[in-house]
């Protein structure tokens, strides 16, 4: 067997020593003679399973006492709706940043339930940087100011935290959550669906304030209501039971990396290797302003875009998967998450070399 180099956007690569525990243990889970696939929620099993996790991502984020964490379904997409119908609180309108095809898709659905502020968009210049604070026409009645800390497709990454003041600050933290410390405490919601960063698809993560909850909107599915899930400890149905068991595996390795701190000084390192790979070359190219450059996606293009189609052929080839750029942008894209191996990203950057030389 030969694990390939995997720069898939999501979902996306897992740790093999995640994957590798789970095999060992898919058969007969900790000697109970059934997987952990098998058995109730209920079970005193699972609920230690559930409670270790989470208690894993309190102290990985070190996330106050007073925020709730919540495993839920439906993906980063669900909390597009969920976030309005919780969160509004019966103010008129609530407060968007607008920096590319996340964003968007969070503004579009937001539009279905409330007034959206445009608080600032960098849509004019191609989604190449992302606003400044200074740029931010923040409107002191909104319900919350809501942002995508990193835009997965357009590989473009906030390098500060939006100071919102007395509004509570919402985040889509889908693909750069657990990539570099934060402070939870600057935040009312963080969200993220966890098949990029985080697990297998299936969980989605929400942690919130436990003061925002508890006022939804009239009509709010009970399934949408953030504060049964709290209540219910994620459980108010049966939970993803096998994605959530993964993660918590992946919680745990990343705990031995150095936890949070130690990875982001490993994803510094893979991102600066690949970025610098591109500059120093005519043949690569990144538009994406510096500061802003996405330490998790990196998209790039050839000079020469008929050199696509080989360069995907040639890489494929050569173990490097999943490096095709999303539809909507087209060149390529290197995804290179918390358990993508810097092996693997010096593979990718001595495949580039050599294509260039021998291709360019
Ligand atoms: C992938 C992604 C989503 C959508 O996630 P789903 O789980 O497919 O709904 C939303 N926001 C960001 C930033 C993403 O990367």
């Amino acid at each position: 067997m030969t694990r390939k180099h995997n720069f898939s956007a999501g979902p996306a690569a897992l740790p093999q020593a995640v994957l590798a525990r789970a095999q060992e243990e898919m058969l007969d889970w900790h000697g109970k003679g059934l997987s952990i696939m098998e058995m109730s929620h209920r079970s005193q099993e699972f609920v230690s399973v559930a409670e270790t996790a989470e208690q894993d991502l309190r102290d990985l984020l070190d996330i106050p006492a007073n925020y709730k964490v919540l495993f839920l379904q439906g993906g980063a997409t669900s909390q597009f709706g969920m976030v309005p119908m919780n969160l509004l609180r019966g103010a008129a309108t609530a407060d968007y940043i607008d920096t590319g095809i996340w964003s968007g898709k969070a503004i579009e659905e937001a539009a279905r339930y409330t007034r959206v502020g445009l608080v600032a968009s960098s849509k004019a210049e191609n989604y190449t940087r992302v606003p400044t604070q200074a740029e931010l026409k923040l409107n002191p009645a909104a319900a919350y100011v809501h942002y995508t800390s990193n835009e997965t497709i357009g590989g473009l990454e906030y390098d500060y935290v939006p100071e919102t003041g007395e509004v509570p600050l919402v985040v889509d933290m889908s693909s750069d959550i657990l990539a570099r410390p934060i402070d939870v405490s600057r935040y009312g919601l963080i969200y993220a669906g966890a098949q990029k960063n985080i697990g297998p698809a299936g969980l989605t993560v929400v942690i919130v304030r436990e003061g925002l909850l508890g006022n939804t909107l009239a009509g709010t599915p009970t399934m949408f209501d953030y504060k049964v899930h709290a209540d219910a400890d994620s459980m108010n149905n049966t939970p993803p039971t096998f994605a959530w068991y993964m993660t918590g595996l992946v919680f745990k390795w990343l705990k031995e990396q150095g936890g949070v701190e130690g990875i982001a000084k490993i994803n510094a390192r893979k991102a600066a290797r690949l970025y610098a790979a591109i500059d120093g070359s005519d043949f690569y190219a990144n538009p994406i302003a510096p500061a802003n450059r996405s330490i998790m996606n990196v998209p790039f293009t050839l000079a020469d875009s008929s050199l696509d189609k080989l360069f995907l052929e040639r890489a494929e080839a050569a173990g490097l998967l999943n490096l095709k750029g999303h539809r909507s942008v087209g060149g390529m894209r290197a995804s290179i998450y918390n358990a993508v191996s810097e092996e693997s990203v010096d593979a990718l950057i001595a495949f580039m070399q050599e294509f260039e030389r021998t291709a360019g």
